[in-house]
């Protein structure tokens, strides 16, 4: 065994290299700025090989609840792989994934039942719509449409991109992804017409998946928990299952430790990733209540949920997770959380009058400025890599979806990184 690097690498520095061998996520590799070689996390920081420290303000792809290397999930981990670093999930289980589901299930907005593991968001999506599809079936009143946001994101894979607005991200697939009702968010004006043309789709409907109060990667669109409620109730009343998707919102981001809590009608099923672990290590979750569960219990075999990863409910990811959620359940870190979104108030009406902003937004921990771009869509392309270079060179990690700018911190934030990074934004909007 050898760790030495090939003689014709030697000389390369980290960046190099990576531009040899890696290609990266959401990234035009033709034109991409170097990548920046991360040596060292800790708390809300991640440092540069040269020692450049950065603020990590966009929770790295919102994972990051608690901050990097948080020493109590690293503990529990470091113990968890000398103890079982994983074992296949058919046919066995272990202590973790179940104390795990014992923990997760009581927490979840109203009565949910079973724990479903996966590795990432993506997949806990494409279980949940399995679920849903299949449960119509196995009660042989079979439904094959899905309704979805205009505008949501619910990931990657071809079912959760079928289920995600078409946008430039699915471009390249649209001809394949299968076709979806997809309604607009509602508000005031709009609730008694959707609410009308969800009971009008009632025979073919077999499930409504939804991000509760916030579409994340669809530009941080956020509307009221009063007519998601009314939303899901209508669903209910129809016979339509509902899905909350909370990989995002999910594990204290929007204010609550799930959006769900601000909804009287309780969806179903639940989607969990991102933060669940505390950001440390990948994992995924689908929960449902009984009433779906049961509808695949059957000495049919067809009537099995045939679905599985390999790395379904990796111990060292439950135990993260447990770490994770020990952390969470902290008063401190409520405290945190409120403390957030107290700060993020007062600084959005400090900007919001300002000339290049456009509207301002926030639910819990997230606030979103949109950049006005007036008619130059030239310059929108180009604005979205000034922001996201500028707030570097300050270290600031902020990546605009286009010309919206967010903020998705880990809850440790400190008061003073908070002023910088709004400092930073304020600087951007005198300057850019
Ligand atoms: C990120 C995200 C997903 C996909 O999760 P991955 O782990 O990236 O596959 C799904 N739904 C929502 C709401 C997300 O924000």
């Amino acid at each position: 065994m050898s760790d030495s690097l090939q003689p014709e690498n030697a000389q390369l520095n980290l960046t190099e290299r990576d531009q040899k061998v890696i290609w990266h996520p959401y990234t035009q590799m033709k034109n991409a700025l170097p990548h920046i070689p991360i040596v060292r996390g800790e708390g809300v920081y991640v440092f540069d090989e040269h020692g450049k420290r950065y603020i990590d303000a966009v929770s790295s792809w919102w994972v990051n609840i608690h901050g990097h290397t948080h020493p109590h999930i690293a503990k529990k981990v470091a113990e968890q792989l000398t103890v079982l670093e994983h074992v296949i999930f058919a046919g066995f289980t272990h202590e973790p994934a179940v104390l795990l589901a014992e923990r997760l299930l009581p927490l979840l907005p109203g009565q949910q039942d079973k724990v479903f593991y996966t590795d990432n968001g993506s997949t806990a999506v494409e279980v949940a719509l399995k679920m849903c599809l299949q449960y119509w079936d196995n009660k042989q009143q079979p439904k094959n449409k899905i309704l979805a946001f205009k505008n949501a994101y619910h990931g990657d894979t071809f079912g959760a991109m079928s289920v995600s607005g078409r946008s430039i991200f699915t471009d390249a697939f649209n001809s394949l992804l299968f076709d979806v009702a997809f309604i607009d968010l509602p508000n005031a004006d709009n609730i008694e017409t959707l609410k009308a043309q969800i009971a009008n789709l009632k025979a073919e409907v077999a499930c409504f998946i939804f991000e509760p109060l916030i579409l994340g990667s669809g530009g941080m669109l956020m509307y009221e928990a009063q007519y998601l409620d009314e939303l899901v109730a209508t669903c209910k009343q129809n016979n339509i299952l509902t899905i909350a998707d909370e990989v995002m919102t999910g594990f204290g981001r929007t204010g609550t430790y799930f959006a769900c809590e601000k909804l009287t009608h309780k969806p179903d099923i639940f989607c969990l990733s991102k933060g669940l672990t505390g950001g440390t290590m990948p994992l995924g979750v689908t929960t449902c209540t009984n009433e779906i569960y049961n509808a695949f219990l059957s000495d049919d075999k067809l009537k099995t949920l045939y679905h599985g990863h390999s790395f379904t409910a990796n111990p060292i990811s439950c135990v993260a997770s447990l770490a994770s959620l020990d952390i969470l359940l902290e008063s401190t870190t409520l405290e945190n959380i409120k403390r957030i979104e107290a700060k993020h108030a007062v600084f959005l009406q400090e900007i919001k009058n300002h000339v290049k902003v456009k509207a301002i937004r926030q639910t819990g921990t997230i606030i979103a400025i949109e950049w006005e771009t007036g008619n130059e869509t030239s310059y929108l392309s180009n604005l979205r890599n000034l922001l996201y270079a500028y707030f570097l060179d300050k270290g600031i990690i902020l990546r605009p979806l286009g010309n919206i700018i967010y903020i998705l911190p880990p809850y440790i934030i400190s008061n003073e990184d908070l002023d910088y990074v709004y400092g930073a934004i304020k600087s951007a909007l005198e300057e850019i």
